[in-house]
């Protein structure tokens, strides 16, 4: 990822129009994101609260003043390296989109890869219990409640807010009434044994921190960060879950892409027979741990 941008941003306070307040801050973000133009029109569109097709029709539109200082202050936000769903407060996954906050870890499409092995081990097998552990925004348990009509799901997480924010977002999707949100550390708070254990635990190593882009270092370290290799979560995981999934059931937990070996080596610790995998992402990286209990 380029550097961050010293360039002021500034837009004039007579009005502009669409096409040129487009340009400066494609230009101005262009050091901090890869998709510049993309993400100057989803701060328009928001601000506007008008869709993109709306600024790709109208680029001579006008804006106000009033438009173009609220502007150029979100824009001057995502410069100084926030992430962008934080400033527009959503993000997409797995077709829906979810309100994110700081408190919570912005979903991620490698995320998208644990659901779809969850979905397709779900099919077919009636009125399954789900857990998800360390729900966050809950972009997990909300994908699978949605595609899986049958499903009763618990959302855990240690944090007050994260659940506040997962809470939202089975509301928003009309699932609330199937997800059951429960806060405690990983599977401490799970009331019965289930069918399937879910997971994005943290697992970057501490080490790791300071050279991460500056707009993962706006996420909460709670979600990103797990000792000393980053192993520690899923460790304690894997530790807990034997007793709490049922005889023929499933557990998929995301893992990071140099985790693979430690990872299978934790999981067989803890399911001595069950039969264990380690899945790669769309990029080819070791990404989902797979273990179907014996
Ligand atoms: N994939 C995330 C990242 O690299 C990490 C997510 C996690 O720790 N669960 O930023």
């Amino acid at each position: 990822m380029p550097e961050l941008c010293a360039k002021p941003f500034s837009l004039p306070r007579a009005v502009c129009c669409v096409q040129e307040a487009l340009q400066r801050a494609s230009d101005v973000l262009s050091p901090v994101t890869h998709h510049p133009r993309l993400e100057s029109e989803l701060l328009l569109s928001h601000i506007l609260q008008r869709p993109r097709t709306f600024l790709l029709a109208h680029p001579e539109a006008q804006l106000t003043a009033e438009w173009a200082l609220d502007y150029a202050g979100l824009v001057a936000r995502r410069a100084a390296g926030e992430p962008l769903p934080y400033i527009t407060g959503h993000s997409p996954f797995f077709g829906l989109e979810f309100t994110v906050t700081p408190d919570v870890l912005i979903p991620r499409p490698e995320t998208e890869l644990l659901v779809e092995h969850a979905l397709a081990w779900l099919k077919g097998r009636p009125m399954p219990v789900v857990a998800d552990i360390g729900t966050g925004s809950g972009c997990i348990v909300v994908s699978v409640a949605r595609q899986c009509p049958e499903a009763r799901c618990y959302a855990i997480d240690i944090s007050a807010a994260a659940l506040a924010v997962a809470r939202a977002n089975a509301a928003r999707h009309g699932v609330a009434d199937r997800i059951t949100c429960l806060e405690g550390d990983l599977l401490a708070p799970l009331p019965e044994v289930v069918d399937v254990i879910l997971s994005n635990p943290p697992y970057v190593a501490e080490t790791e921190w300071a050279s991460l882009p500056i707009s993962v270092r706006h996420e909460p370290r709670a979600a990103l960060l797990s000792g000393v290799v980053g192993l520690d979560a899923l460790r304690a995981l894997l530790q807990q879950a034997p007793p709490r999934l049922q005889p023929g059931g499933a557990l998929f937990v995301e893992i990071g892409e140099r985790q693979g070996d430690a990872a299978q080596a934790l999981a067989r610790t803890a399911f001595p027979t069950a039969h264990i995998q380690i899945l790669p992402d769309l990029a080819g990286k070791a990404r989902l741990l797979t273990v179907y209990k014996t």
